[in-house]
């Protein structure tokens, strides 16, 4: 599949329409591409990240494409600024259907004996505690009306394990898939849906926040596969193609879907 069919998909999803997205980590990359795709399909979404103009720029592309879009500037690991995102997204349209939580990290990769505590912390803060903060600050304006709550995984800690340097990355990723799938039990009295979708090697910007330190090498073990292989496209994949599956699970087409961790790795973690 070409890169140009991948980014204008017609997914005909018409359960969206008029319907209100909150997505983190809205500004690049896979939220990027996942808040198009919902604004496509007919949702008002409230772009959630870290003040920068990339944000802006992605409203901007919504509105000019015919889209409803807000930005609120929020770091997802601030309890406080996550509560008023959703209070302002609730405000602004009165309802919450669906919740992204995607915003993430690689953060400082080292030797779990190098790693500095306040390093782990930061990593764990922003994947894990996060995607909780934004998971029980959903509850209350969805438990109404139900919902689909989606949350960015990888296949980092739970089919892939060589990501050396990335046992807080990958630790957090496993954490969100144990709390998807706790979420999705406690939350179905409520018909709110929760789902972890794992991509493998995605081209986005996570490179910025990926900090390597030079202590890597004394871990690091050969391995038989050229690094970032995957045997379905041999590339990485494309955020529009993640942003595929993030409406699929928005929409009324998974509505039976619940609790599970979905791969999207072209096979990657399957080496
Ligand atoms: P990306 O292009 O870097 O996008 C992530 C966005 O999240 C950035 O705009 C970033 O803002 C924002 N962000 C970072 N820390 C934040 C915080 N504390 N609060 C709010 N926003 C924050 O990376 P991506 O690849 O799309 O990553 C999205 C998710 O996919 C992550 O959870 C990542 O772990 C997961 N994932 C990615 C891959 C991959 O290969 N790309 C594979 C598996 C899973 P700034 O740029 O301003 O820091």
């Amino acid at each position: 599949m070409s890169v140009q069919t991948i980014q204008k998909p017609r997914l005909g999803l018409p359960d969206l329409k008029d319907k209100v997205a909150l997505i983190t980590g809205a500004g690049s990359g896979i939220g990027q591409a996942a808040a198009e795709m919902l604004a496509q399909q007919g949702m008002k979404v409230c772009l959630v990240d870290l003040k920068d103009d990339r944000l802006e720029q992605t409203k901007q592309d919504i509105v000019a494409a015919g889209g409803q879009a807000i930005t609120v500037d929020v770091d997802v690991s601030d309890p406080d600024r996550v509560a008023q995102a959703f209070e302002q997204t609730v405000k602004t349209w009165g309802r919450l259907d669906v919740v992204f939580a995607n915003a993430g990290i690689n953060g400082v990769l080292a030797p779990i004996e190098d790693m500095k505590p306040e390093d782990w912390d930061r990593t764990l803060s922003v994947n894990l505690k996060g995607t909780f903060l934004c998971v029980k600050q959903a509850i209350p304006h969805m438990k109404e009306n139900g919902g689909s709550i989606i949350i960015t995984s990888s296949i980092n800690g739970s089919r892939a394990f060589s990501g050396f340097g990335m046992t807080a990355y990958s630790t957090s990723k496993a954490g969100q898939v144990a709390f998807a799938k706790m979420a999705a039990l406690e939350l179905a009295r409520y018909k709110i849906r929760v789902n972890a979708i794992c991509p493998g090697s995605i081209k986005t910007n996570i490179g910025e926040n990926t900090k390597p330190t030079p202590e890597l090498e004394k871990i690091k073990i050969p391995v038989k596969y050229p690094q970032g292989s995957q045997p379905l496209e041999h590339a990485p994949g494309q955020p529009e193609q993640v942003a595929n599956l993030v409406a699929f699970l928005a929409s009324e087409a998974s509505s039976h879907i619940t609790g599970t961790e979905m791969f999207i790795d072209g096979a990657e973690s399957l080496l």
